[in-house]
């Protein structure tokens, strides 16, 4: 397969498929995937700017077929709903454990963020699975932040505060992913144990283009419930200066580094100390 740019997901040939045959196409790929352990995890820093220091990093699942990476979110969307999402998740579990466990020999407080989906919050084993990982690679509970969407949050029927309460108890936090795009009420949110909100990558280009509203309004909320606070998706100075007028100093964005698989990585964490 020919070389590519970091984090670059090009645009799939079978595109010129119709929807249902790449569909049907990629939903066996995918189950055949899964059974030959052929997925991928990237990392994506995330860098505290009162620092410089990397403070974690989040996990994203990564999959070529036939030389071609295809969009994580397609495959994401199908791995939901079909199911696929519990394995999938397993072995992201299980890659993210032992790369933290290599990684954390040169960095030691290392921690890294796992997108959940809500089939995967809804599965009675989550808990078991992530704590046996946890355990396997000889990792304190804290180096696993597990994010969930707004919209998640918002549309689940299920009542996913006791799963929520379970991990938390246990040591691990959640981040709010995708914030400010899911109309959530404030009042719903403040009562789950959220730690963290991700600004959306939407407001952070808002931003950068002079609208500041919703950026603002995400940091005063999260000030005022004592939340920690990430802007993601964020590309330029001006995004960046803008950001830390506004208060906020943990940044994930282009700016700083795109997703990348653990050999750069460990480059890059290298490079960043010396
Ligand atoms: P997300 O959780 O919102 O992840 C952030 C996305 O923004 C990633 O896209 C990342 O590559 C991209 N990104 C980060 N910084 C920048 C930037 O500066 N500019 C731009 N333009 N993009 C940036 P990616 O990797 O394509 O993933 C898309 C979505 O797929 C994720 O959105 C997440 O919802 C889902 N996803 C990916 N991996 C997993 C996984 O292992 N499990 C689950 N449940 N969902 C996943
Ligand atoms: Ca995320
Ligand atoms: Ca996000
Ligand atoms: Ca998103």
């Amino acid at each position: 397969a020919k070389r590519r740019g970091k984090g670059q997901v090009t645009i799939f040939k079978m595109a010129l498929l119709d929807t249902v045959s790449r569909r049907v196409l990629l939903e066996q790929a995918l189950h055949s995937a899964l059974n030959d352990d052929q997925l991928e995890v990237w990392f994506q820093p995330i860098v505290d700017l009162n620092s410089g220091e990397v403070v974690n990093m989040e996990a994203l699942s990564r999959w070529s077929l036939a030389g071609e990476f295809v969009p994580p979110e397609e495959f994401i969307n199908i791995a939901e709903i079909t199911g696929m999402i519990i394995p999938l998740g397993q072995q992201l579990f299980d890659k993210v454990g032992c790369a933290l466990q290599e990684l954390r020999v040169e960095h030691p407080n290392l921690q890294c963020n796992i997108n959940l989906s809500v089939k995967q919050f809804r599965d009675r084993n989550l808990f078991t699975e992530i704590t046996s990982c946890l355990n396997k690679y000889q990792l304190p509970t804290s180096a696993f932040h597990l994010e969930l969407t707004e919209s998640m949050v918002v549309e689940t029927e299920t009542d996913i505060l006791p799963m929520m309460q379970k991990l938390v108890e246990h040591g691990l936090k959640f981040h709010l992913d995708d914030f400010g795009t899911g109309y959530s009420s404030l009042d719903r949110l403040n009562n789950l144990p959220f730690d963290t909100l991700k600004i959306d990558r939407s407001f952070v280009t808002s931003l950068g283009m002079g609208d500041d509203i919703m950026a603002r309004n995400i940091i005063n909320i999260g000030n005022e419930l004592g939340l920690n606070i990430i802007a993601e998706g964020v590309e330029t100075q001006v995004e960046l200066d803008r950001l830390m007028d506004l208060g906020c100093s943990q940044i994930q964005g282009y700016y700083f580094a795109k997703p990348m698989p653990l050999s750069e990585l460990k480059d890059w964490l290298y490079d960043k100390q010396h």
